[in-house]
């Protein structure tokens, strides 16, 4: 009998087509570049070199894309060098036969917010893309990894590329979560307990009954931060809930190549018996709205905790961490997190930009009128136009937050939108790193209903306090 495989495993072993020393050359079913792969275009350019399998490839304009305006068309982006970026991006897509999701499409969005809605995002596959959160996609049970450009540039004119195979780490959330509590302060609380590291070298599979019983939204926000845990890919085991998320949609299978995908899919689960090389295990029921204090997503806390002292550094390098975080972020040790002042709000990126994040946000808008700057950045067009028809934005809008057009935005800050030197930001996004967010940018990374109770309050809240009304 064949000994119990992990779905990581499964998966790799049906797209190796060689191996070599300890490499092994993998099929790339799918794979997802954006305006910042204009260097992988030159290269093919240069050598001469065609698309292996173009319809296998999709393009997405949403890190340079403004979030206001966009109805006025590319060419009346002010700044020269990012409508350039749209430009060659356009340019490239045309004239490599790739479709482009671009500004002014309906179907446009971050890649790994309209990735999944187009259905490029499917189990079972080896889906490779130009940006570190390519995690997401793993959420629908396949083996999604971001690629640098070089490795972009051998899947555009190969449609495979060489990779060492990472070893399995399994991570169970047992029990569903409390009141209050989202998929997002469930991979911070991940990331606090495993470290910003803790992962490396590992792909993650995610279970348990927390994560079974999330919508894909949600195991979506889950495996989008596996990357801030060091980890190469996420992924949750595909059952009913993906099956259903994925069945109609434009690029997944359709008739009897569905009947055959889904049968394919059934099997992908990891066997009873199969071992992983970790394994790590936290009580659901136990985690509660988190907040990041610090310059990485593992300095992550309890809102109800307080800033920690350097001296809580497990050893010297982390006691000097603690102190080095402590000073960029102007905090105090000591002081409660649910005291600290914020100057805005961000609510968007590939993490938390769905219509659910928005829906979360909007309950929390409606408790009162925003005392800060709040933006909220729909992750695509499509959740833009669905949000408009629920009256989401009409909610955001009476409560004084901006209802901004789809792209990547103060995630990354490459578009122009970004953070004054020292402003402090709740944020929906995955990375606090110094000034990731903009020159000397201070971010408190939260899940869209936190980040909504930020902005009514001004300061660092506990969602659910506000909602009981306390
Ligand atoms: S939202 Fe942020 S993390 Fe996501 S794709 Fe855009 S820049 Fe990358």
């Amino acid at each position: 009998m064949a000994s119990a495989q992990t779905m990581f495993d499964k998966i790799w072993q049906r797209h190796a087509i060689a191996a070599e020393q300890d490499e092994t050359l993998l099929y790339v079913a799918r794979c997802l570049i954006h305006e910042g792969s204009s260097h992988t275009f030159d290269r093919m350019g240069k050598e001469g070199r065609k698309t292996a399998e173009p319809d296998k490839v999709f393009a997405f304009s949403d890190h340079y894309v403004p979030t206001t305006n966009q109805r006025n068309g590319i060419g009346a982006i002010g700044d020269p060098k990012i409508r350039n970026m749209v430009e060659m991006l356009t340019a490239n897509c045309r004239k490599y036969g790739i479709r482009h999701f671009n500004m002014g499409d309906p179907d446009q969005g971050i890649l790994h917010v309209a990735g999944p809605e187009q259905g490029v995002s499917i189990p079972g596959i080896v889906l490779v893309g130009a940006d570190s959160h390519t995690a997401t996609h793993g959420a629908f049970g396949n083996l999604s990894f971001g690629a640098g450009a070089s490795e972009i540039y051998h899947i555009m004119v190969t449609q495979t590329l060489w990779q060492r195979k990472p070893k399995a780490m399994r991570i169970r959330v047992d029990h569903r979560l409390p009141f209050g509590v989202a998929a997002k302060d469930v991979i911070l609380a991940i990331i606090a307990k495993i470290g910003h590291g803790g992962a490396s070298g590992h792909i993650i599979e995610y279970a348990g009954e927390a994560l079974t019983s999330m919508t894909m939204e949600q195991r979506m926000t889950v495996c989008n931060m596996s990357i801030e845990a060091g980890g190469r890919a996420g992924m949750v085991a595909p059952d009913d809930e993906t099956f259903a998320y994925v069945h109609g949609r434009a690029y997944a299978p359709k008739g009897a190549d569905w009947d055959s995908a889904l049968a394919h899919w059934k099997t992908l689960p990891s066997d009873d018996g199969a071992v992983f090389d970790a394994e790590v295990t936290l009580d659901g029921a136990e985690v509660a709205p988190m907040v990041t204090w610090g310059i990485n997503p593992e300095h992550a806390l309890p809102i109800t905790g307080r800033v920690p002292s350097p001296d809580a550094g497990r050893d010297a390098a982390t006691k000097t961490e603690i102190a080095d975080a402590l000073e960029y972020m102007d905090l105090k040790p000591g002081a409660a997190l649910d005291d600290i002042a914020i100057d805005r709000v961000f609510i968007g990126s590939c993490t938390n930009s769905r219509i659910e994040d928005l829906r979360a946000a909007a309950e929390v808008a409606k408790l009162g009128k925003a005392k800060i700057p709040a933006w909220i950045v729909p992750g695509s067009a499509t959740i833009k136009r669905n949000a408009e028809a629920e009256g989401l934005d009409r909610v955001f809008t009476a409560a004084g937050f901006e209802w901004r057009d789809p792209g990547c935005s103060l995630c990354t800050a490459i578009n122009g939108d970004m953070l004054r030197p020292g402003e402090r930001c709740a944020s929906t996004s995955n990375r606090n790193f110094k000034g990731r967010q903009g020159l000397g940018g201070r971010t408190h990374l939260v899940s869209p209903a936190m980040a909504a109770a930020a902005a009514i309050t001004g300061k660092l809240t506990d969602v659910r306090k506000l909602a009981k009304g306390a």
